[in-house]
């Protein structure tokens, strides 16, 4: 099948890359043109496992093509829809950049052809756009991504669930998204068929699920804080309870990215225009439980150190999780920005995310280092912040000779932590206590 993807992001290039593995032909499209040269060199413009290798192998089979000029989707049959939906002021999504995108591959519809969904709207926008895109005969579909960036390739050749909402019994639009995941569908892959509004839901009200499930536990270790209880071994034990499930009870410092906080604010939005704010308003909650996190870091040094004016603090891990260079509403950067504020001097190190940072925000008074020692040389205390592997496995006796201090935060609990207070650390995390276990 001949496919176009509109908006080479963190999910449109990995579609475009991932569609055209599975065989089909396939015209990447985005108005950013430093973006469109990298990619059509097989370099991805942000850091993805394996998306420069499989790039590269699929833009050399002839079946990946990238280009800025949207009259290139003209031959494909089905179009989908990538393009970015940030926060607004208000903390609505603005659908600026969905709604040039579909004015401008209007001209480019037909009768047979189909306009598929991908970026996450508020719910009603399909409906709006299917009636812009009616009068060409193409018929509009939503497919939401549940991609999570850093198994951004695995998760969208291999989901968990594909959702298709469509017009009333359009099964001719079935049929050619069956056709599009056929590979995915014959390894037994479910898919669900949704009206349009439905699908846009689903995407929302995962995230909110997400969100809320992180800010329940972040919630209790601010309980836990106060009591001297361990939030891990409380997570530990209400987990085993497969109505709840462990995963995504890490207490820590909390959820970002481009996806989860924008993604529960604009829900907010959309409740109230639609006269539902009430059912979302907990989600106000979940925002400022996971905000407050951020808070806490700093509270916790400033406990520790009594002064944070000239202290000199290593940050490690800038990008909002492991395995991937995406600083968007990262705890990190905010983190890094109250520190500097409280008058310390921060140097901060990330395996990947350094030139993301400095391009995203150029604001940030911050030393960069290339590695954890070169940022912990010397420093009154580290943070934590973002948990990559070769975080977790830092050597607490080597570390312990660079420090000034050996005063460690782990604001994401992945710490073995009775080997750093062997070490001589003196250990604070998140949701245990007071520390007295690490003095
Ligand atoms: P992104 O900002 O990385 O990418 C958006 C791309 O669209 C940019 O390259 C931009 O240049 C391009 N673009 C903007 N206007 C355009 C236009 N008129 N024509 C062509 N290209 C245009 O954003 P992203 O993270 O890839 O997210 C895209 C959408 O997918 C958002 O709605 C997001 O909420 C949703 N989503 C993202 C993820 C994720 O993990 N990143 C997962 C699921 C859903």
């Amino acid at each position: 099948m001949i496919i176009s993807v509109i908006g080479c992001g963190y999910l449109g290039a990995v579609h475009a890359a991932s569609m055209a593995s599975l065989g089909h032909d396939v015209i990447g499209i985005d108005v950013d043109a430093r973006r469109v040269e990298k990619l059509a060199r097989g370099e991805a413009p942000f850091f993805e496992p394996g998306l420069d290798e499989l790039l590269t192998a699929t833009i050399a089979t002839g079946r990946l093509r990238f280009s800025h000029d949207m009259a290139d989707i003209a031959a494909a049959q089905v179009h989908f829809l990538a393009v970015g939906t940030p926060q607004s002021e208000s903390g609505a999504a603005d659908l600026r950049y969905v709604d040039a995108a579909v004015a401008a591959a209007i001209p480019y519809l037909g009768p047979g052809t189909l306009l598929v969904g991908k970026s996450t709207v508020p719910v009603g926008t399909a409906d709006r756009l299917a009636a812009l895109v009616a009068p060409t005969g193409a018929a509009l579909a939503w497919n939401p991504e549940f991609l999570r960036e850093g198994h951004a390739i695995q998760d969208t050749l291999s989901p968990d669930r594909i959702v298709y909402g469509v017009a009333d019994g359009d099964g001719t639009t079935v049929g050619i998204l069956d056709a599009v995941y056929a590979d995915a569908l014959a390894r037994g892959v479910s898919r669900l068929v949704t009206d349009l509004r439905t699908a846009e839901l689903v995407k929302v009200a995962a995230n909110a699920f997400l969100a809320t499930k992180i800010s329940f536990i972040n919630a209790m270790a601010e309980i836990a804080e106060k009591v001297d209880a361990d939030v891990v071994a409380l997570a530990d034990a209400i987990g085993r309870d497969d109505r709840i499930g462990r995963r995504f009870l890490n207490a820590g410092v909390g959820f970002g990215g481009g996806c989860l906080p924008k993604d529960i604010r604009g829900f907010i939005a959309r409740s109230e225009e639609v006269g539902a704010g009430e059912a979302t308003a907990f989600l106000r909650e979940v925002d400022r439980i996971n905000l407050r996190r951020r808070d806490r870091i700093v509270e916790l040094l400033a406990e520790e150190l009594g002064e944070l004016q000239g202290a000199r603090i290593a940050v490690l891990g800038i990008a909002f999780k492991p395995e991937s260079d995406d600083v968007r509403d990262s705890p990190a950067i905010d983190v890094i920005g109250r520190l500097h504020a409280a008058g310390a001097d921060v140097v901060a190190t990330d395996p990947r995310a350094i030139e993301a940072a400095r391009r995203a925000h150029p604001e940030l008074v911050v030393e960069y280092a290339a590695t954890a020692r070169e940022a912990m040389s010397d420093a009154g205390a580290v943070v934590l912040l973002t948990e990559w592997t070769e975080f977790r496995e830092l050597d607490p006796v080597e570390e312990r000779a660079v420090v000034r201090t050996p005063l460690m935060i782990d604001g994401r609990n992945v710490l073995d932590r009775e080997r750093w207070i062997a070490a001589g650390w003196r250990v604070r995390a998140l949701g245990r206590g007071s520390g007295a276990a690490s003095r």
